[in-house]
């Protein structure tokens, strides 16, 4: 596998090439509906990269354009949220993409409410007084067909009365609904007299109290893509069943000679098509189960840099190239997968090293003393900000006699392959000098806390000295009296298993909560990084040397308590995974 994306198009990219070159659309547009009721995850990212992708690919290719519309699906006013609105545009706009268009469904209240009216005044609409459990009793099974409801061939204007009175307020909710009149015996459950419209009195975050009936997903979402002139309505695969139920709202307004306000955009409707969602190892996959790990406390919010939203991604020090890049990667297709973490950290990794600034860091520091290096004395040395780039220039550092290394560097009693530190033997600074370990320091515990050594002045830089001497390791150090000190906090998977949701045999299937990972944090406090570090902007991404890419926390840092996260470690587990699988 290659990290280039395919140039071949996927199957909806097919479609619409076609659509073009037939001539039956000459203008595209596309939309991204998300419903506001949670931060965006990753999967999303899919879809968006997909609709806006669209937009942008075809731009010049269809003879009037290209456009995409970012429609909230705003119709259960329960659940949905301002700060949720926010956070989407928010999170679209870092994804790297803008919409021509911004609407919301509730945009659409008045219009649907008049379809509605004409559907039940033609015979396809009819209020039913049964209660939630009578109407689930007649709904049938896979095997079976559903039953009538009593209500069902009620005179057309006692329905129109009664709908009227449902929005009026005259009823309390779950008292009544609106259904289509269409096939209770039909093998696709969804059509089987699907609910329209329920009653809510609940505020609505944009129509206020004007309405206490909303309409449903189904019945709201194909005629606000028809209203909006949507060409490709593209969705995922659990959408499929839906599909009739989509046409069949359309066909029947357009029927009883229903259509939308001003200029008719396009001349065919909408059209429907589905694709598999994107899932990601270690992790679970939506919007009501982050909710939950956010209420229940077991994260710290929606952006906690371990959760895959992309504001918690964005924190963790993600960028949009390396998810766009994943995405791209992981294709369209009609079967659902799951794809691995491992692959979009490897995009990850890949995108940081070009662009992040090399730094040294210290997380478990031990302190080293250059016993031979006058007191007192500060040398700046320079260091390099990243090999991958000439243009990041140079950066002095400060060296002195007391540095600190991290303790992983020093072994009392090393085997013969540990190339760091240890009695007698030496090492390379980096950017510094080479220092041979001379003794050390041990508490009252027995753990060592002081390693002495000396270096060699002939080895400034770092460099070979005119002995020809070889060294085999080089390490990263601070200098003690000019570092920072800051808190920096590891991530690991949220979930111990692959699979949130297996579960062990005979085990409650409820119990994905079960599966998290005790250890997917952990916080190391007065770790040490080099003074460059002060004005480090939250977002900017660094490598620590030898120890992985890091960003300053966006929630938590401040100039008197620096906080990193560690985006991604060094090693690239994907390009190993994949080596071996070859
Ligand atoms: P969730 O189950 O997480 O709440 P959803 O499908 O209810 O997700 P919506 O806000 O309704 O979320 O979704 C907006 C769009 O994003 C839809 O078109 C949906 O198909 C798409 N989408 C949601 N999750 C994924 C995913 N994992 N992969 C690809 N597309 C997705
Ligand atoms: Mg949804």
């Amino acid at each position: 596998m290659s990290d280039e994306t395919e140039t071949k198009l996927d199957f909806i990219r097919t479609i619409v090439d076609d659509d073009i070159k037939s001539g039956k659309h000459d203008q595209i547009v596309t939309r991204f509906p998300p419903e506001p009721n949670g931060y965006l995850h990753i999967g999303h990212a899919k879809a968006i990269c997909l609709s806006f992708g669209i937009r942008d690919e075809f731009a010049d290719v269809a003879p009037n354009g290209t456009k995409v519309h970012l429609r909230f699906d705003d119709t259960n006013p329960v659940k949905e949220e301002q700060e949720y609105i926010d956070s989407i545009k928010k999170d679209v706009r870092w994804l790297g993409f803008d919409w021509n268009e911004l609407y919301f469904a509730s945009d659409y209240f008045g219009q649907l409410y008049e379809w509605a009216k004409l559907l039940i005044a033609n015979g396809k609409a009819y209020v039913d007084d049964q209660d939630a459990e009578q109407m689930r009793l007649g709904r049938g099974t896979l095997t079976a067909p559903g039953t009538d409801s009593p209500f069902r061939d009620r005179p057309a204007e006692e329905s129109l009365d009664l709908f009227e009175r449902m929005k009026a307020g005259e009823f309390p909710d779950g008292s009544r609904v609106l259904r289509a009149k269409i096939d209770m015996a039909s093998p696709n459950l969804n059509m089987r007299d699907p609910v329209m419209y329920r009653i809510l009195h609940a505020e609505h975050p944009r129509t206020g109290d004007v309405w206490c009936i909303y309409p449903m997903y189904d019945y709201a979402h194909g005629e606000s893509d028809w209203i909006e002139g949507i060409t490709h309505s593209l969705c995922t695969l659990e959408f499929e069943d839906h599909r009739p139920l989509y046409n069949w709202f359309v066909e029947q307004i357009q029927a009883c000679g229903g259509k939308p306000a001003g200029p008719p955009v396009v001349d065919y409707p909408p059209r429907q098509i589905e694709f598999s969602r994107l899932n990601v190892n270690y992790t679970v996959m939506s919007k009501r189960k982050f909710l939950q790990l956010v209420n229940d406390h077991h994260v710290n919010g929606w952006d906690d840099p371990r959760m895959p939203t992309l504001s918690g991604m964005r924190r963790r020090g993600y960028t949009p190239e390396a998810i766009r890049a994943f995405v791209a990667k992981t294709g369209v297709t009609k079967f659902n997968s799951v794809s691995e973490i491992a692959l979009l950290e490897h995009f990850l990794r890949n995108d940081l090293n070009k662009r992040a600034l090399r730094v040294m860091g210290v997380l478990r520091p031990l302190k080293l003393l250059v016993t031979n290096y006058p007191e007192g004395q500060v040398e700046e040395m320079d260091a390099i900000n990243n090999p991958e780039d000439e243009g990041a220039g140079k950066r002095k550092v400060p060296f002195s006699r007391e540095l600190y290394i991290e303790q992983s560097d020093f072994m009392e009693d090393p085997p013969k392959k540990f190339f760091r530190l240890g009695p007698g033997r030496e090492v390379r600074l980096r950017y510094g000098y080479w220092v041979t370990c001379t003794d050390f320091v041990k508490n009252d515990d027995g753990e060592v806390v002081e390693v002495h050594c000396t270096y060699d002045p002939e080895t400034k830089g770092g460099n070979s000295p005119p002995d020809g001497r070889k060294v085999k390791g080089t390490i990263h150090w601070v200098s003690a009296q000019h570092a920072l000190d800051a808190e920096v906090r590891l991530y690991d998977h949220l979930f111990k298993n692959e699979n949130p949701y297996e579960v062990e045999e005979g085990g409650d299937p409820g119990t994905w909560l079960d599966n998290l990972n005790p250890e997917s944090l952990e916080v190391l406090a007065g770790c040490k990084v080099e003074r460059s570090l002060a004005d480090a902007a939250a977002g900017t991404p660094y490598q620590f040397e030898r120890t992985g890419y890091f960003c300053v926390d966006s929630g938590d840092s401040s100039v008197d308590g620096l906080v990193f996260n560690r985006t991604v470690g060094l090693r690239d587990t994907w390009a190993k995974i994949n080596k071996k699988k070859k």
